[in-house]
């Protein structure tokens, strides 16, 4: 074997060997710092180990060939660009390692500070940090270099070695109880030998090994334990939660350490570009003197704002401010910046284009439009319809007095507020009595499903965005914070407590299913103003509202950029006008099965029971005005838009009472010796007319073909209203779709009858009426070229078409085993919320294809619920269909991704 032919594997790289493209190999932060290294901001040197180095050791427990030997070469030219070895005994080299993995995983993963730091380097620190030689100086170095030392033992012992953190916490506190002071700046040098040595043997307790002196060996101890962090328990479930992929491994930075430790004229500090929470222009950070970086985010003590640093040191402060716009400017975007002063001199040492509400997302690309750093296809790429949805939910008036008791997942979004329960039992009881209720749990089961149907919010301790509280929650558009942990929950006593405070039944309890926020007490709810927008009530011209002016902005763009329309779901006028101002661009579904109900349940029973042909057309005659009333109010709301309209769906006997109901009073009427003959026909029809698999029985176009009359009813009644819409100046587009249809003959039939109707109804007021059908049952798309020589259009039914595709009948599965199936990888989301595009999805494909090769003019929509879900928008728009149709309140979000659909060119996603 000739060693000098086998390439080595580059497997580490020096801040100036990346860039910010590379984050796949260097990972985010690992990328970031190569960029502001090449752009010449002050850095201190480093190198990465590449996430392909962390993937090697994860899939084998040992460091690939090379590794050690790359990591020596690049210590040594990082040893001579310093000036220093890594912990020499006279003026040791220290380095921090941090993890860095593509997408930023904040508190999962781990940093070492101060590696390098042993029993003699720290004297040579000291040392070193003394400098000038004066006493004051010297006592304040020495402090500097014990406290490093302490440090680099803690984290050192708590991340590498797993010893309990509170061994070391309880330790610190001892000895600033000894010392009489709650603050950690109070101990001096002394007490912090005294502290090493109490670390010293919490370590030895813990791990039976004394702490490692050998510099090479901290350092290569430290690399192991990044790369390990990868597969935390911690890390893993948030991964899970964030849909992060697990197989992309951590990199490793190692970054020669800079102290923020070194006195007053030193510090650390985190800054932001732009406001994250409002997106507004100007300076925000916060900013802490004399103190190394995890202080700030560990909140040990108080840090001032940064604009403060101005007035400590304004040199730092403008050179910052300069690296701020050149940052913002280079990555045209909100950028976060973790930065240290040491004794004057600035150091960059972590940038990152930073995390935002849904409302900054918006406002800020607004902004970079202005500013002329990005164009408006880019500004629809920065934001998403998830975003726009969860500013369309009220929100919570948070100026004053609320502080949050605890905090756990936003598992489906909204503003809930309510009583405390702890039981479904309760809810109900409570719900039926007029109160809003918040049902707490530790975590939901299948036994909860109606205590969760009649609360305003659920409130879990326990489990995360995919446990059973949360994808019922979702399903049901409910409110839901889960995993609130810090809420001890006692069921049998009926109460919890949180932060040192009992809350029992009955207290009111305000969550934040965005945030995952909870509150004691009642929060008082404030209104969408992004709602009142598209309500017509804000004029994005008048108002000063940052927020409206950029969502109009980007939705105008959207709009100008999509080629899917959007229509809506909608079944009654209002909601049809709701939808239209909303931008609805016509009606893609609507039901008539409501037009079954009320007080036309009598004409239903009457059609049902009827005995012969007379009897049964009275009753349709009956139901025909007043379904063609309903329609002439749609199309009127809907002049000039197509509307869909479905005929009637559902199995007749669902709009029959219940067995049992019927059962109670047939005994009941006969006890009093009343005439029971009406209530035993009806209680014989229930029983006849039972299924075993409703779904799956007498529905759709199958009632069409057995009860005579029904769809001709529905037919007339809707060519009828449209004939008087027309008459009145209106212009109507009705298109009739038939439900459920499996092969083109049945179409062929209804069609056929249909037609008559359509030609006898408009001699003399001639209206366009289009035919065409739902493709739901899995045998319709695959004989779609069939189907659509007898369809003018096809609506994709996806929310029949996933439960009779996966074989899935949705109201038993979703709260009985889905959250298994998620929490197995089974699905990474529900099918029902967003289109299973391998699945499902193939056969939506296979129908659009075939379907346009047998009619090219053929119409293609979708109205299942995912029309209005941003990732299937997304496909809907790939398989080439004209329009989606979507709840009213969904329509925004469908036209903002119909937009990103069409301006992204590369599919990628916008995490
Ligand atoms: P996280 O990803 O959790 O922010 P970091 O790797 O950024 O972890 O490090 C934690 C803290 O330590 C940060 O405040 C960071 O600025 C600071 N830090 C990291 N490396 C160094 C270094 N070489 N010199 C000084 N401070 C450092
Ligand atoms: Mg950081
Ligand atoms: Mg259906």
């Amino acid at each position: 074997m000739a060693a000098q032919e086998t390439v080595e594997h580059k497997y580490v790289y020096d801040f100036a060997e990346g860039n910010k493209d590379l984050k796949d190999l260097l990972g985010g932060k690992g990328a970031n710092l190569a960029e502001m290294t090449n752009l010449g901001l002050p850095v201190p040197p480093g190198f990465t180990i590449t996430t392909e180095a962390c993937k090697a050791y994860l899939a084998t427990g040992e460091e690939p060939d090379g590794l050690a030997d790359q990591i020596a070469a690049h210590l040594a030219s990082l040893e001579q660009a310093m000036g220093k070895r890594l912990g020499d005994p006279q003026d040791p080299l220290l380095v921090s390692v941090r993890s860095g993995a593509k997408f930023s995983m904040p508190g999962m993963m781990e940093t070492v500070l101060n590696v390098g730091l042993n029993d003699r380097s720290v004297q040579g620190l000291a040392r070193q940090a003394g400098g000038s030689g004066d006493q004051a100086a010297a006592g304040g170095a020495d402090r500097f270099a014990w406290d490093s030392y302490r440090r680099l033992i803690q984290m050192f012992g708590k991340t590498v070695c797993e010893v309990p953190g509170e061994e070391f916490e309880h330790a610190l506190d001892d000895a600033k109880r000894a010392k009489g002071t709650r603050n950690d700046l109070d101990l001096d040098a002394d007490d912090l030998r005294g502290l090493v040595d109490a670390y010293k043997r919490i370590f030895l307790k813990h791990t039976g090994r004394e702490f490692p002196q050998e510099p090479r060996e901290q350092l290569d101890l430290a690399i192991r334990a990044v790369f390990e962090s990868w597969n935390a328990e911690r890390a893993v479930v948030y991964r899970r939660q964030e849909r992060i992929p697990a197989d992309l491994g951590t990199a490793v930075n190692v970054v020669a350490m800079v102290f923020g430790n070194l006195g007053s004229d030193s510090g650390t500090g985190v800054a932001f570009t732009r406001d994250p929470a409002s997106g507004a222009q100007g300076i925000y950070g916060d900013y802490l003197a004399n103190a190394q970086g995890e202080d700030v985010v560990a909140g040990i003590r108080n840090t001032v704002p940064l604009q403060e640093l101005e007035k400590l040191d304004k040199t730092s402060y403008d050179e910052l401010l300069s690296y701020m716009a050149r940052l913002e400017g280079h990555y045209k975007d909100l950028c976060d910046i973790e930065f240290t002063i040491e004794r004057g001199k600035l150091w960059m040492l972590q940038t990152r284009v930073g995390k935002r509400t849904a409302a900054a997302a918006f406002v800020i690309a607004g902004q970079l439009v202005d500013e002329g750093l990005i164009d408006l296809d880019e500004a629809l790429h920065r934001v998403n319809g998830a975003q726009l949805a969860q500013l369309m939910f009220p929100r919570f008036q948070l100026d004053h007095e609320f502080q949050p008791v605890a905090k756990g997942i936003g598992a489906s979004p909204g503003a809930a507020v309510g009583k405390v329960v702890f039981t479904s039992a309760r809810a109900v009881e409570l719900a039926a009595e007029g109160e809003d209720v918040i049902l707490v749990r530790r975590e939901t089961n299948p036994d909860d499903l109606n205590g969760m149907i009649a609360a305003k919010g659920i409130l879990t301790s326990r489990g995360g965005k995919t446990s059973h509280a949360a994808v019922v929650a979702r399903g049901m558009g409910k409110t839901c914070v889960s995993g609130a942990d810090e809420l001890d929950i006692n069921i049998p006593q009926r109460k919890f407590t949180v932060a040192g405070q009992t809350v029992t039944e009955g207290d009111v309890v305000s969550i934040d299913g965005t945030t995952g926020k909870v509150y004691l007490g009642e929060v008082p709810v404030m209104p969408s103003e992004v709602v009142q927008y598209f309500e017509g009530e804000l004029d994005p011209e008048q108002t000063d509202d940052a927020l409206v002016k950029a969502v109009h902005r980007i939705m105008s763009h959207a709009d100008a950029a999509r080629r899917l329309a959007v229509r809506t779901n909608a079944d009654t006028a209002a909601d049809a006008a709701r939808a239209r101002r909303f931008g609805a661009q016509g009606i893609g579904l609507c039901r008539t099965e409501h037009m079954f109900l009320g007080d036309r349940r009598e004409l239903v029973e009457r059609l049902i029971l009827a005995r012969d042909e007379k009897e049964r057309e009275a009753a349709l005659g009956a139901l025909l005005p007043l379904q063609r009333a309903d329609f002439v109010e749609i199309f009127r709301e809907m002049d000039g838009l197509p509307v869909t309209v479905r005929l009637i769906d559902p199995p007749l006997h669902e709009f029959l009472p219940p067995l049992e109901q019927l059962a109670v009073n047939v005994a009941v009427a006969q006890e009093r010796g009343e005439d029971v003959a009406q209530e035993e026909a009806l209680l014989a029809a229930v029983r006849r007319m039972h299924e075993q698999n409703p779904m799956l029985g007498l529905r759709g176009v199958r009632l069409g073909l057995v009860i005579p009359g029904l769809f001709a009813m529905q037919v007339r009644a809707i060519v009828e209203a449209a004939v008087e819409c027309a008459k009145s100046g209106v212009t109507p587009r009705p298109e009739i779709m038939v439900p459920l249809v499996g092969a083109v003959q049945e179409l062929e039939t209804v069609r056929a009858e249909a037609e008559r109707i359509i030609a006898e109804v408009t001699r003399e007021q001639p209206v366009e009426v289009l035919i065409g059908t739902m493709i739901e049952v899995p045998r319709a798309a695959l004989t779609a070229g069939q189907i659509a020589e007898a369809a003018q259009f096809f609506s994709f039914g996806t929310n029949d078409l996933t439960q009779m595709g996966w074989g899935f009948s949705r109201d038993d599965v979703e709260g009985a085993f889905f959250w298994r199936y998620l929490e197995l990888g089974i699905f990474g989301i529900s099918p029902f919320e967003s289109i299973d595009r391998d699945g499902v999805g193939r056969l939506v494909r296979i129908a659009a294809e075939e379907g346009r090769a047998a009619r090219p003019e053929l119409k293609l929509g979708v109205c299942g619920e995912h029309g209005g879900d941003p990732d299937s928008v997304h496909f809907f728009h790939e398989v080439g269909l004209d329009y989606v149709s979507c709840s009213p309140f969904r329509v925004p979000v469908a036209r903002l991704e119909a937009g990103r659909a069409a301006v992204e060119t590369d599919g990628s996603d916008s995490r």
